[in-house]
């Protein structure tokens, strides 16, 4: 089946938000197997949005709208689909009721423009939406299909898991099931390489590759009868990609690196420190992003001057004048430092030169050191990357994350 997604909204086309709603459909379709070639965004306009339907219909089987579901008079997404298809719009009670009893819930007053979303396109089914008041629908007819969900992502994105997929799935005899493969401290081509003569032999499964952030995650998807068949089919491929990637691998699924890093926290009983200098926090903060974070984070210091790296973490004002805050050196010290000074058994830390200015021929823009140190056996890490000053400054704390995360494991 080909399927078009069309996001409708004037908001778009000026550039005031972004159109997530294309991202997430166009991954759960890929991972369902169905293939999208087109994407469009069309303004809140019916003749402009009904020319588009003419055009999507032409090359697509099904068109996934997006917006212009609601309340007022610039949502006319469904009356241009009844339009399109040749329907009328009529009252759905059953949309109706769950709009009265959505404003009951709220405990407050469905106003007359409200009494609207309940109004679909004869014969449409109706999609509801337990996150707000527009209901979706779906026309089918002479085997096209036309979708409309709301525009909000968190109204959107439920109905498509919950009922759009089964929907679609219902009438496939097969599934398509995937699992995902998080790896870390490999490059993107490097990765691909690694996995090349899997990817040109795919069939069932297929693997699909997305980098990230530094990070890579391969997406292997079955199509099969059930999940225990999918899974019989997925994992020799798993098995071999362990066994190629081995623990750069880091996770499976929807888990972070800073995720795991918690839970190999607690599982060794281990307490940790931060000590950034480059990063301005980010190691921290990303740990602390994950709840459970207090049982094994005991503080995150940022000493960006020479006098904090001294003064907090009691790194020698020798060792700066000799090699330099950004250094082996000083980032072994900073991370004993933040060790013996917050009693942590384990301390990271992050020095480097983030650019844009600050770079010299022997330390260039970019210039990054981390250090490890854990039940005071210290080690330090150097690595030299390319970008903005904020690209720099994220790859430096996804690295000391897996720098960890690797320490941890080894410990
Ligand atoms: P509402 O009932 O809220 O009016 P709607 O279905 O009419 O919903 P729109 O009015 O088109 O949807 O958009 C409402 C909001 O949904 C937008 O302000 C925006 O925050 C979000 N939104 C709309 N389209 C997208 C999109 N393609 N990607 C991400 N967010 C979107
Ligand atoms: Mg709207």
């Amino acid at each position: 089946m080909k399927a078009e997604i069309m996001a409708v909204g004037t908001e778009l086309l000026l550039g005031d938000i972004i159109n997530t709603n294309a991202q997430f459909l166009s991954k759960e379709l890929a991972a369902m197997g169905i293939d999208v070639y087109y994407q469009s965004v069309v303004g809140d306009n019916p003749d402009r949005l009904y020319k588009a339907l003419e055009q999507a219909f032409e090359r697509a089987d099904m068109v996934i709208t997006t917006g212009g579901l609601g309340p007022t008079k610039d949502d006319l997404t469904k009356e241009t689909g009844a339009k399109f298809f040749g329907r009328k719009m009529v009252l759905n009670e059953k949309a109706m009721e769950e709009l009265k009893s959505y404003f009951d819930g709220l405990g407050r007053q469905m106003t007359k423009n409200n009494e609207k979303q309940a109004y679909l396109p004869e014969g449409a089914i109706a999609i509801p939406n337990n996150n707000g008041t527009a209901p979706g629908c779906i026309i089918e007819n002479n085997g096209k299909r036309l979708v409309m969900l709301p525009g909000p992502p968190f109204e959107m994105e439920p109905m498509f898991k919950d009922f759009v997929a089964q929907y679609l799935m219902a009438e496939s005899d097969h599934k398509y099931i995937s699992r995902s493969i998080r790896i870390i401290g490999v490059g993107e081509s490097k990765a691909e390489e690694v996995i090349s003569d899997l990817i040109e032999s795919q069939s069932n499964p297929t693997i699909a590759p997305y980098a990230k952030n530094s990070e890579m995650l391969f997406r292997i998807t079955a199509s099969a009868h059930d999940e225990k068949e999918a899974e019989k089919i997925m994992q020799p491929v798993i098995d071999e990609l362990y066994r190629r990637f081995g623990t750069s691998i880091y996770g499976e699924g929807e888990t972070s690196l800073e995720e795991v890093i918690i839970r190999l926290l607690n599982e060794k009983g281990l307490k940790l420190a931060v000590a950034e200098s480059c990063t301005g926090g980010m190691v921290t903060s990303k740990l602390i992003d994950c709840a459970g974070a207090s049982a094994v984070l005991l503080e995150g210091v940022v000493t960006y001057a020479n006098e904090s790296k001294i003064k907090r973490l009691s790194v020698k004002a020798e060792t700066l004048e000799k090699y330099g805050a950004v250094s082996h050196e000083t980032a072994r010290e900073m991370a004993e430092g933040v060790c013996v000074s917050s009693g942590a058994d384990i301390g990271i830390s992050t020095t480097g030169i983030a650019g844009p200015g600050g770079g010299t021929d022997e330390k260039p823009v970019g210039l990054v050191y981390i250090g490890l140190c854990i039940k005071g056996k210290v080690s330090s890490y150097e690595f030299q990357f390319k970008g903005s000053r904020q690209r720099i400054r994220t790859r430096t704390a996804v690295n000391a994350l897996d720098i960890l995360r690797r320490g941890i494991i080894n410990e």
